[in-house]
């Protein structure tokens, strides 16, 4: 269902278009290092994502990939190396401290997460669901934030639901509902952990289109999933994370086709078997 070769066509599309892609970092990583109890669960990690580039991040489980998604919004704090998002560092201030949590805040809605579990407010309905982040903590109006709560829940293909209570939907439609959510707070960076590995087979594929067709309209992407099909589609670039180490970083053709490393290998072997 994926094509191949997605983002070279976008690039043209944005290239016809006049809309060049940008080639500004909107995730820039340095010598990020995290230990729990002692155990070194990310080392020395370095990644750059490019404004309105879809990076995937492959690996086992276990090898530090909730982690680093983690780190880059601060809901886990690194113990060394520096995470900038838009240019701005995160959770450290000019002065080496770290930032007041106003600030912290600040910085930190520049991303915006969709989680494998969705979590919902069961006692909303979905557009409330969307609304009630823009309305109390952006400070948008009742009526603005319903009119663009509106437009994304069209973009995930859920208008139709707009009254209906989480309870009542699949788990792909809750999931359509959790990324509207998520783009409601004008995020730079959506950072995506596992978005469909709590869902049955069968619904899946309309949680990955959605986010193929916000690649195509230009959205800044870190997804970690098991799907290679969809990082093969979507990813300008592919990156294997091995026991907290980014062992391999490459664009998909390249990753898929031709890894480096013997581990990738026997990684994608797996995967095809
Ligand atoms: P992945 O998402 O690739 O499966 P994680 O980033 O969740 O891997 O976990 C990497 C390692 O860090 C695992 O060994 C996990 O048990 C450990 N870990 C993750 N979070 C914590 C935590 N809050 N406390 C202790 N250990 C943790
Ligand atoms: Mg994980």
């Amino acid at each position: 269902m994926f094509e191949k070769n997605t983002s070279e066509r976008v690039r043209s599309e944005q290239t016809a278009t006049g809309a060049a892609r940008s080639e500004r970092a909107a995730v820039s990583i340095r010598h990020l290092s995290k230990s729990f109890d002692g155990v070194e669960v990310l080392r020395d990690v370095d990644l750059e994502v490019r404004e309105g580039d879809v990076v995937t991040i492959l690996g086992s489980s276990g090898s530090g990939k909730s982690t680093l998604l983690r780190c880059i919004n601060w809901l886990e704090q690194p113990d060394r190396g520096s995470i900038h998002i838009g240019g701005q560092r995160i959770g450290v201030n000019d002065a080496g401290r770290p930032m007041p949590v106003r600030e912290l805040a600040r910085v930190r809605a520049r991303t915006g997460m969709v989680f494998q579990s969705f979590n919902l407010w069961p006692h909303l309905n979905v557009l409330h669901n969307v609304t009630e982040a823009p309305i109390h903590v952006l400070g948008k109006s009742k009526a603005e934030a319903e009119a663009h709560a509106r437009e994304l829940l069209e973009k995930v293909g859920m208008s139709a639901k707009a009254d209906a209570y989480p309870g009542t939907l699949s788990g792909g439609q809750k999931q359509r509902v959790a990324i509207a959510r998520a783009l409601a707070m004008q995020p730079e960076v959506m950072l995506f952990d596992e978005p469909t590995s709590a869902l049955d087979p069968e619904l899946v594929g309309e949680v990955l289109a959605v986010i193929k067709d916000l690649s195509a309209e230009g959205y800044t992407m870190i997804v970690v999933t098991h799907e290679m099909a969809f990082s093969r589609a979507v990813s300008d670039k592919v990156v294997f994370l091995d026991k907290g180490l980014i062992i391999e970083q490459a664009d998909p053709e390249t990753f898929f086709t031709n890894p480096s490393t013997e581990r990738v290998r026997k990684f994608l072997e797996r995967e095809e078997s």
